[in-house]
């Protein structure tokens, strides 16, 4: 199929599990190819480096957002509006937004930092990973992505995706395929994940935005291969999505173990993980005890952080991690106090956090992400040879 090609199509669909593709049959006619994909533990801020570069975490530093404090990206000079926002409590959303608008704006982090509410004084300890983001960056920390290998072999590549809402990418890159332009089309389609966390898997609810997505990836395949023939098509996730069935308050019940409140170590609440830093080594045990009395939680040992590509000899994301089964959710955490309909960042295993992969080439189908950049080197390295790079 991909011998030949003088344009591909891939789109990766932010959020859309194996089981959702599957249940919805999505585009089962057009791209009978489908595997389940294996994400990686962690967020899309690990999928995604690890989809582009085809290397885990531990290799390209790449893991979670928030880290030990320490420049740079620190938010200890956030910290200092702790104090206001203790005394003028109905301040903290406007210092919330405003705290926001700088970490955005001015330095440069993505957008979800505003979906981010890390108490204040917590902010003294941490700090905001150096991390590559968007979706086209031709490296991570020197190792290629595809977009650098694109580069490399001459091959123009026409980028669409955030913050470009979806409808537009996909009606953006219709147009160039229409007017002929040849090359590799990569498409982030990222407003999938939002509607998901809010609405989660309710079928009545899912419906309207599933069907709009699946007329627009098909009028592209239809489009594509009429423009060009024989056109290489694949649409891709990074992580799927479990429907919430409850919250656990991780950090009332922890405060309430006599031997936690005692080491109180230092934490990070996110969605579906908590980690914690020690501030004697000699607190492991009792910390660890405590930890292993959360309801729907387990703990992560060294040989499993390991074995899923994200051990951190130095510490830096945490020394203990506590992973949420799979439809739980830490509540209240760092990512908000409402309880999502949907969420992802479970054991990659889970049925409903597998990703997915769905395609019309005829090769043996990958069986994780970094089996999926493999997959798409060869979509690369099959294509015709067009002069110049290009993004649109
Ligand atoms: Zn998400």
């Amino acid at each position: 199929m991909s011998c030949d090609a003088v344009a591909a199509v891939v789109i990766l669909v932010d959020g859309l599990g194996w089981v959702l593709a599957e249940r919805t049959g999505l585009l089962r006619d057009l791209l009978p190819q489908r595997a389940p994909i294996r994400s990686v533990l962690g967020y899309s801020s690990a999928a995604f480096p690890a989809l582009l570069t085809g290397l885990p975490p531990a290799r390209t530093g790449q893991w979670l957002l928030f880290k030990r404090g320490g420049e740079p990206g620190s938010l200890a000079g956030l910290a200092r509006l702790a104090g206001v926002a203790e005394r003028w409590p109905r301040l903290e959303p406007a210092l919330r937004r405003a705290a926001a608008g700088w970490a955005i704006h001015l330095r440069g982090w993505p957008a979800h930092f505003s979906t981010f509410a890390i108490p204040f004084p917590e902010m003294r300890h941490l700090a905001f990973a150096d991390h590559v983001m968007g979706w086209a960056p031709a490296a991570i920390n020197g190792t290629p992505t595809l977009f650098g290998h694109l580069r490399a072999a001459g091959i123009t590549t026409h980028a669409f995706g955030y913050p470009t809402p979806d409808q537009r990418s996909l009606a953006s890159a219709m147009r160039h395929i229409d007017a002929g332009h040849a090359g590799m089309y990569l498409l982030y389609l990222w407003q999938l994940d939002d509607t998901l966390h809010h609405c989660a898997t309710d079928p009545l609810q899912m419906a309207g935005p599933l069907a709009s997505y699946a007329a627009g990836l098909e009028q592209l395949y239809i489009r594509a291969q009429a423009r060009f023939g024989n056109v290489p098509f694949a649409v891709i996730s990074d992580h799927g999505m479990a429907t919430v069935r409850g919250g656990v308050d991780v950090r009332s019940h922890l405060a309430a173990q006599p031997a936690f409140a005692a080491a109180l170590p230092q934490a990070f609440y996110d969605s579906t993980m908590a980690r914690f830093w020690l501030q004697s080594e000699s607190d492991r045990a009792a910390v660890q005890e405590a930890l292993s009395s959360v309801p729907h939680a387990q703990l992560l040992d060294e040989s499993r952080l390991a074995a899923e590509g994200v051990l951190f000899r130095d510490g830096r994301f945490g020394e203990l991690f506590l992973l949420m089964d799979e439809g739980w959710v830490i509540n209240p955490s760092y990512y908000g106090a409402q309880l999502p309909a949907g969420m992802h960042g479970y054991d990659p295993d889970a049925p409903d956090s597998l990703a997915t992969l769905l395609t019309n080439v005829e090769a043996a189908l990958p069986t994780d992400l970094y089996g999926v950049h493999r997959f798409l080197l060869d979509i690369i390295a099959g294509m015709g040879r067009h002069a110049g790079t290009r993004r649109t």
